[in-house]
């Protein structure tokens, strides 16, 4: 694998992997273009060498057909206005072998959403998993799926992933497309660099206490990541719409809060092994319950294991945030997952502020701060403190999956 820093793009094509998967709204404006921002140092370091750059990525899920609503030409203004030049753009991915040519050092182009095919992602179109020509057609679109990255890597000299949102799947341009270029000329950009350190940061320089906190609406999406913590981590706190499957499991009245009922078993489990373990499982003891699911619900604050009848938890209550807050303080490596609450309602979203703050309290005590997964940096970002930790991960599946310690394709692939 090469090194961005070192390698000379001067003269060179680089087909770079971004994750412009940004937000837009209904008249198809970026809300949030984060993501754009994030893969500025890789772009400009290429354009500065004097390359010239081939953008791709993929926008939401047009699931293998053309579909305008997911257009990246959408957000080419964008892009040009991040670079600060300007962005051609290329409507047909496959087919982009002119426009390609005639692209000169300094410039810019910027293909067609990847998931217009798909090849893209690799899997069959149109039949079911239980359907008896299934293995076949797998077979079949793999292949597909090789010619079409193929295609990607013949635009280019050197490829660059710096899409570490799409780093756990196995995509012909996140990973596929490598087999193509020989290893001097294939890296990963800098945006992947500082993703692939901090999660480092995590699994094998961990200063103690090491606390990790999980939130979010459901245990059965995290299960994999908090049992691989276990034995990690010296403090383990679950919130959000978790804390009531764990509080029905132990015998408690959650109201009508958010459960999920076949995994009653699985946070019995969970409390045992942190018991096991040695691990320091903190749970809600008290919460906000509304009385129906809106910003403006009439609110109590009680147990969360003695929630009325009509009362639903919505978010972590006062001696729950405090029981948080001295966890995390004296922290010196934290991890965060997922909100305390529903912080989407603005009347819901002190426990995860809580949270916020007294993870900022422990990185300036010298803890190293990992946020990641979409809600969560959502929240930091809504309180304006995503400076303040150490760092804010633009993965949310590919982050957990990593520090499950599954290795990412995407990573795999430029290494190999
Ligand atoms: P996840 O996608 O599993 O990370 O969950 C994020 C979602 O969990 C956010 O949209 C929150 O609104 C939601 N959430 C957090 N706490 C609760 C709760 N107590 N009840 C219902 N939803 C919740």
């Amino acid at each position: 694998m090469a090194n961005i820093d070192k390698y000379n793009f001067a003269g060179k094509k680089a087909i770079v992997r971004v994750d412009f998967n940004v937000p837009l709204d209904e008249n198809g404006h970026v809300t949030d273009d984060t993501r754009i921002r994030g893969a500025l140092p890789t772009l400009k370091k290429i354009l500065a060498d004097g390359g010239s750059l081939i953008l791709m990525s993929h926008m939401g899920k047009p699931k293998g057909k053309v579909n305008p609503k997911f257009s990246l030409a959408q957000i080419r203004e964008d892009v040009a206005k991040a670079l600060g030049t300007d962005v051609k753009f290329a409507p047909d991915c496959a087919n982009a072998d002119e426009a390609v040519a005639e692209l000169k050092p300094g410039e810019v182009l910027l293909l067609e959403n990847l998931r217009f095919y798909p090849e893209e992602e690799g899997k069959p179109v149109g039949i079911d998993k239980a359907d008896p020509g299934y293995d076949a057609a797998k077979k079949e679109m793999k292949e597909r799926q090789k010619d079409f990255a193929k295609k990607l890597a013949s635009y280019a000299d050197v490829y660059v992933n710096d899409a570490f949102g799409t780093a756990h799947r196995k995509h012909a341009s996140t990973a596929v497309i490598a087999d193509y270029f020989d290893k001097e000329n294939k890296m990963l950009g800098y945006l992947m660099e500082k993703e692939v350190k901090a999660v480092d940061n995590i699994l094998s320089d961990i200063k103690r206490p090491f606390t990790a906190i999980m939130g979010g609406s459901k245990v059965s999406t995290k299960i994999g990541i908090i049992e691989n913590l276990m034995d990690k981590v010296d403090n383990l706190i679950l919130c959000g719409g978790m804390t009531y499957t764990f509080a029905k499991a132990q015998g408690g009245k959650i109201g009508d809060s958010i459960v999920e009922d076949d995994k009653l078993d699985l946070a019995l489990d969970i409390i045992k092994k942190a018991k096991e373990k040695g691990v320091n499982l903190i749970l809600g003891s008290d919460c906000i319950a509304a009385d129906s699911f809106s910003n403006d619900a009439k609110t109590i604050v009680c147990p969360a294991n003695d929630i009325p009848d009509g009362w639903q938890g919505l978010d972590a209550g006062p001696e729950t945030r405090k029981a948080f807050a001295e966890a995390i303080i004296p922290s010196k490596t934290i991890l965060w997952n997922g909100p305390a609450g529903v912080f989407e309602f603005d009347n819901f979203t002190g426990g995860s502020r809580a949270i916020a703050d007294a993870i900022v309290k422990a990185t300036d005590n010298g803890a190293f701060s990992l946020v990641g997964g979409g809600d969560s940096v959502a929240c930091v970002n809504k309180f304006g403190l995503a400076d303040s930790v150490s760092y804010v991960s633009t993965g949310g599946g590919a982050l957990l999956e990593a520090i499950e310690g599954k290795v990412l394709p995407g990573v795999a692939a430029v290494k190999e």
